[in-house]
C-alpha cells in the first residue's frame, strides 16, 4: 500500500518539481521558464494560504485581489516570524516549502468549537499500526516520549491501552477520509485534532515520510553479536566512515552495521534487514530469496513489484516460482532508494555512470544538491536509478509536536516552540517556554515530581486533587465511623475480619471501625481494640483492603470503589479505584500484597492486577486470574497479606492441600489461628510464568 501510494505522490511531484525524474543535468535544461515559474509560485502560495487558513477557501476570484493576498500574506510571514511585506519574496516562498504540520494555522478553523481542553487528566492513547520504516519497539518508546514531554510539565498522566477506544487514537495514514489529505513524501508531515470524542484528539502521520529519529535509517540489526542493537551512523570500519548499511568485508553480499560508533575498536555488528537474510509474510516461513529464480518464464535477479497490485516487493524462495510457487515479501533494506525508476529497491555500490565508478550516493548530474545512486552497477546500461534516504524525519519531534494539538495547543509563532508550524530537526530537544505557557494556561502546573493525587504529603490534601477527583461527601456521611470503641469486644469471636495487614511491623486486624495490633516480633502481644477514625479521620468504618508501601510508608486503604492515601500527617482522599487504572466493573478491591519494592498486587473476585508504585497505575497485562500466580488459591481469597515473608490468606475462602504449614509462634493470638499460609512454591512458579507474564 505504501510503496503504492509513494510512487503516485512523486509521479505527481514531477509535474511540479522540474527535473526529479532524472539524475542527470540534461533534464534539468528543459525545466520551464521564469514566468511559468512565476506561475507556479503563485499558485503553491493561494494553495498554502488556504489550506493553512490565511484565506478563505471560497475566495477563489478575490486571489487577483492585491489587498486580499497582501493580507493574507502579511498573516502567514506574522506567524512564521517572517518580515511583514505582504509580498510573496523570496523567504516568503522558502517558508512555503519547508515541511509542516498539516493543521491550520488561523484559529477560527476549529469547525468544531467549544473549550479546546481535555476534561480529565489521565489521558488514554492507542497504537492504531506501525510505520514500515522503524520497529516496533523503536515507534512505541517515541510515542512514550512524546507524550512525556507534556506531562513532565502538567498534571497530566498518559496510559497507553491495547483495545478499545483510547482518547488519542493514533495511526499511520496516507488516502484517509478526515477531510485533511496527506500529500506524500513531505510536505505535510503529520495532523491532529483537537480534544473531544470520535476523532478528536486523534493524531494522524503521513505513511509517506521516511520516519525516522532525525538522523537518517533506524535499523535494527539481526544476528551478529550485538544482541539486536540497533546500527550506529556513521560508523567506522578499517578506517572508512559508513552512514549506511554495508557489504565491504563480506564475501557473501550480506549487509551488515557496526552498532557502535567504531567497529574497529567495539567489534559490535549485526546484520541488516534484506531479503538475502529473511522475507515475510508469503508462504515459505521466512526463508531468504534465492537469485536468479524464474516468474512466468522470466528471470529476476532481484525483488520484483511484478504482478503485485499492492507494489510490495516480493522474491521466490526457490530457484523456480513457476514450478514451486514459495515467495515472500521482501524487508525495506535501508539503503532503499525514493523514487525514479527503481523505487524500494537498494543502491547498487559501486556503479557505473557516465564511465566513472561511484562507492556512495552523489548529486552529480543534479542541481538540486539531492543525493542519488543507480540500483544495478550500470546506471549507463540500465538506467535504473532513485534518491537516497536521506535523514528523514524524526517521528519524536513531530509526534510530540502533534500530540500538543490533541491536547489543546494551537501554533505558535515562536520560531524556537515545538508548536511552531514548520518542521526543523534539533539534537537536544527541549520545550520554549511558549510552549509550557501554553500547556500550562491549559491544565495547570506540574505540582510536584510525584503523580499529583499522592502528592502533597505534608500537610493536607492537595488542591490539585480536589480539581482533578472531588472527595464525595455523601460517601463520608454514609461510612460515618463509631468515635468510641467497644474494649470487651473479643477479637478472638470474630470469625472474619475486614481486613488484615502489616502496618509499621505490627498485624493490624480491621472490623467495623475498630482494629487492633499485633507485634509482628516475638510472640506478638495483642493491643486493641482502637478507633480508625481517631488514628486516621476520614477514613470509613469498612475498610476492604489496605497495605503499606515499603518505601515511602504511605499506607493505601480501599474501600468500595474508593481509595486513601496516609501520608503519615494526613489522610487524603477519597479517589476513585479507576484512577490505577481498574475497570468501573470491580466494586471493591478485597487484598493488596506488596511484591518487591515498588508492586502491589491487588485481589478482587478471580482476578488479580499488579499496581505500579511509581506510575501508580495497573501494569499491561493485567487483569490475570488469581490462580495463574498463586496455584491452590480458591476464586475469590481475601485478608491476604505477608508475614514473616508467608503469604496469608483468608480461612474461609481457602482450604485444601495447600493448608501445609501454620505459623505455631503466632497460634495463641486467637484472630491468627484462623489464616493459614500459603506455602505454594511462589519462586519456581514466578520462574515459570517468565516468559511474558511476569509478576
Ligand atoms: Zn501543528
Ligand atoms: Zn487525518
Amino acid at each position: 500500500m505504501r510503496c503504492c501510494a509513494l510512487v503516485v505522490c512523486l509521479l505527481l511531484g514531477i509535474g511540479v518539481q522540474n527535473g526529479w525524474s532524472r539524475p542527470v543535468k540534461s533534464v534539468l535544461v528543459t525545466s520551464p521558464g521564469n514566468i511559468v515559474k512565476k506561475v507556479a509560485d503563485v499558485e503553491l502560495a493561494q494553495s498554502y494560504l488556504k489550506k493553512f487558513g490565511y484565506m478563505a477557501t471560497e475566495q477563489h476570484g478575490d486571489f487577483r485581489s492585491k489587498v486580499s493576498i497582501a493580507k493574507s500574506l502579511k498573516m502567514m510571514q506574522r506567524q512564521m516570524g517572517l518580515k511583514e511585506t505582504g509580498e510573496l519574496d523570496k523567504l516568503t516562498l522558502e517558508a512555503m516549502k519547508r515541511p509542516r504540520c498539516g493543521v491550520p494555522d488561523v484559529a477560527n478553523y476549529n469547525v468544531y468549537g467549544g473549550e479546546p481542553k481535555w476534561d480529565h487528566n489521565d489521558i488514554t492513547y492507542r497504537i492504531l499500526n506501525y510505520s514500515p520504516d522503524m520497529d516496533s519497539n523503536v515507534t512505541d518508546d517515541v510515542f512514550a516520549r512524546a507524550f512525556r514531554v507534556w506531562s513532565d510539565v502538567t498534571p497530566l498522566t498518559f496510559t497507553r491501552l491495547f483495545q478499545g477506544e483510547a482518547d488519542i487514537m493514533i495511526s499511520f495514514e496516507t488516502d484517509h477520509g478526515d477531510l485533511l489529505p496527506f500529500d506524500g513524501k513531505d510536505g505535510i508531515l503529520a495532523h491532529a485534532f483537537r480534544p473531544g470524542v470520535d476523532i478528536l484528539g486523534d493524531a494522524h502521520f503521513d505513511d509517506d515520510e521516511d520516519w525516522t529519529l532525525g538522523k537518517g535509517n533506524v535499523v535494527k540489526t539481526y544476528f551478529g553479536n550485538a544482541e539486536g542493537a540497533m546500527c550506529h551512523f556513521p560508523f567506522t570500519f578499517e578506517g572508512k566512515s559508513y552512514t549506511s548499511c554495508t557489504t565491504e568485508g563480506r564475501s557473501d553480499n550480506l549487509p551488515w552495521c557496526a552498532t557502535t560508533a567504531d567497529y574497529d575498536e567495539d567489534k559490535k555488528y549485526g546484520f541488516c534487514p534484506s531479503e538475502l537474510l529473511f522475507t515475510f509474510d508469503g508462504n515459505a516461513d521466512g526463508a531468504p530469496c534465492v537469485f536468479p529464480f524464474i516468474f512466468q518464464g522470466k528471470m529476476y535477479k532481484s525483488c520484483t513489484t511484478d504482478s503485485r497490485i499492492d507494489g510490495q516487493r516480493w522474491c521466490a524462495t526457490t530457484s523456480n516460482y513457476d514450478t514451486d510457487k514459495k515467495y515472500g515479501i521482501c524487508p525495506k533494506r535501508d539503503t532503499a532508494v525514493i523514487g525514479g525508476t527503481s523505487d524500494g529497491d537498494a543502491c547498487h555500490f559501486p556503479f557505473v555512470s557516465r564511465g566513472k565508478e561511484y562507492h556512495s550516493c552523489t548529486s552529480e548530474g543534479r542541481t538540486d544538491g539531492k543525493l542519488w545512486c543507480a540500483t544495478t552497477d550500470s546506471y549507463d546500461r540500465d538506467q535504473r536509478w532513485g534518491f537516497c534516504p536521506d535523514l528523514g524525519i524524526s517521528l519524536f519531534l513531530v509526534a510530540a509536536h502533534e500530540f500538543g494539538h490533541s491536547l489543546g495547543l494551537s501554533h505558535s509563532n515562536i520560531r524556537g516552540a515545538l508548536m511552531y508550524p514548520s518542521y526543523s530537526y534539533v539534537e537536544d530537544f527541549s520545550l520554549d517556554q511558549d510552549d509550557i505557557d501554553g500547556i500550562q494556561y491549559l491544565y495547570g502546573e506540574r505540582t510536584t515530581q510525584t503523580f499529583p493525587y499522592f502528592a502533597g504529603n505534608k500537610t493536607g490534601p492537595d488542591s490539585t486533587l480536589s480539581t482533578t477527583e472531588e472527595p464525595d461527601p455523601t460517601v463520608s456521611s454514609v461510612v460515618t465511623t463509631p468515635s468510641t470503641v467497644d474494649p470487651t469486644k473479643d477479637p478472638c469471636k470474630i470469625l472474619k475480619f475486614d481486613t488484615i495487614t502489616v502496618i509499621q511491623r505490627h498485624l493490624h486486624f480491621f472490623k467495623d471501625g475498630q482494629f487492633w495490633k499485633v507485634r509482628s516480633k516475638g510472640d506478638g502481644g495483642r493491643k486493641g481494640p482502637f478507633s480508625i477514625s481517631q488514628s486516621w479521620p476520614a477514613l470509613p468504618a469498612v475498610i476492604d483492603s489496605a497495605f503499606e508501601d515499603v518505601q515511602t510508608t504511605k499506607i493505601y486503604f480501599f474501600s468500595g470503589s474508593r481509595l486513601w492515601v496516609n501520608t503519615g500527617s494526613s489522610v487524603l482522599g477519597p479517589y476513585s479505584i479507576e484512577m490505577l487504572g481498574l475497570p468501573p466493573s470491580v466494586h471493591k478491591v478485597e487484598g493488596a500484597l506488596q511484591r518487591g519494592k515498588n508492586k502491589v498486587f491487588l485481589f478482587s473476585g478471580e482476578d488479580i492486577w499488579r499496581l505500579d508504585l511509581n506510575t501508580r497505575r495497573i501494569d499491561k497485562g493485567y487483569p490475570m486470574y488469581i490462580r495463574a500466580i498463586f496455584p491452590g488459591v480458591p476464586d475469590d481469597p481475601s485478608d491476604v497479606f505477608k508475614h514473616k515473608a508467608l503469604i496469608w490468606m483468608d480461612i474461609n475462602y481457602w482450604t485444601g492441600h495447600y493448608l501445609t504449614y501454620r505459623a505455631p509462634h503466632l497460634r495463641h493470638c486467637c484472630p491468627l489461628s484462623q489464616h493459614y499460609v500459603w506455602s505454594g512454591n511462589y519462586h519456581s512458579h514466578a520462574k515459570n510464568l517468565k516468559n511474558g507474564r511476569n509478576i
